[in-house]
């Protein structure tokens, strides 16, 4: 996470942000602050999108690839003030008590609105990238509080690898993950917004059509999996509280799970609030077939065979 850079950069700096699952996912009450105490296991995986800073006057922001079109709703990015990006280098700048002066640049490429969390990765990336280029020497601790006001799992994007997040989720520890892991991404339809996908789970808790949960369900299984580090282990772990939740709003995903599992994923499950799906594969020759075979079956926008547990937001050398 640390830049390790002496003064201000001159030129570009590039940093690569990688998109999240949440290999457990474990959702508490909704508490007086509009939060949910959460338990989650972060997992970080080769899917990234690329944020440039350049030297500039004031802040300028341009985007590029996925959901960056003119259209608006949940499925865009903003490109005004209101993006992450944006916010994460005004933050910085203030925190520092430095002129906000860069040109920034982001190149999606994590599915927008799609629970893997791209908008938080972009921000973690904006902290790291503005931290050498103003050569403002933020110590993990003050990047790690920065990233916690921007929002509960922008800490982790900092952090990466596999970590369990605790609080709203920004309350990062790493965890020891003896493997590495295969899975098939598969974007299906239009992005899911979060908060929406909350107050559906607290419906359905509320109408006793879920259990309903004193506190978020611990994660000890899927860490002990994380330790043993096979995938049929991880496969029998995975869990995730926010699932119901998001098969009601989109039940077109049922279809798209059963897929998974059907072409050969040991385990398929929602990605966060969804709408993606991730499969668990095998092996990597798996995650191959798997994603080909999952690319023909018609039930998925985009498929992406990745793997992990990957870094945290790193500069690019
Ligand atoms: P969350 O991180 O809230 O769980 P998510 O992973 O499902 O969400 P994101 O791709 O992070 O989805 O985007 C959520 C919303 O954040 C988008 O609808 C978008 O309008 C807004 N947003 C702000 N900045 C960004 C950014 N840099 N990249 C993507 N979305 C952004």
């Amino acid at each position: 996470m640390s830049s390790g850079a002496t003064g201000t950069a001159r030129e570009a700096v590039v940093v690569r942000a990688p998109a999240k699952m949440n290999v457990h996912l474990g959702v508490g009450p909704l508490r007086a602050d509009g939060f949910h105490g959460l338990a989650t296991v972060y997992f970080a995986v080769s899917l990234h999108d690329t944020v440039t800073a350049r030297p500039g006057e004031g802040l300028s922001l341009r985007l590029s690839g996925e959901g960056t079109g003119t259209a608006s709703g949940p499925g865009q990015v903003p490109s005004d003030r209101t993006n992450l990006v944006w916010r994460a280098a005004e933050l910085l700048a203030e925190s520092a008590g430095v002129r906000p002066d860069a040109d920034l640049e982001v190149a999606k490429n994590i599915p927008v609105a799609g629970g893997l969390a791209g908008g938080s990765a972009d921000a973690a990336a904006t902290l790291v990238a503005l931290d050498v280029l103003w050569g403002t020497r933020a110590g993990r601790e003050d990047l790690l509080r920065l990233a916690a006001q921007l929002g509960s799992d922008v800490p982790f994007g900092l952090v990466g690898g596999v970590a369990l997040g605790t609080g709203r989720g920004e309350h990062v520890s790493p965890v020891l993950a003896a493997g590495r892991w295969h899975w098939v991404l598969g974007m299906a339809g239009e992005g899911l917004s979060t908060p929406a996908v909350y107050g559906e789970l607290d419906r359905l808790r509320a109408e006793g059509r879920v259990p309903d949960v004193t506190g978020p369900t611990p994660p000890d299984p899927v860490l002990a999996a994380l330790r043993a580090g096979t995938a049929a282990e991880l496969a029998a772990a995975l869990s995730n509280d926010m699932q119901p939740a998001a098969l009601n709003l989109r039940p077109d995903l049922r279809r798209a799970l059963r897929a998974a599992e059907d072409a050969g994923a040991l385990a398929a499950l929602v990605s966060g609030s969804g709408p993606t799906v991730a499969a668990l594969a095998p092996d990597e020759q798996g995650a191959v077939r798997l994603a080909a075979e999952l690319a023909g079956a018609g039930v998925f926008r985009t498929v992406r065979a990745v793997t992990g547990p990957v870094p945290g937001a790193h500069v690019v050398p």
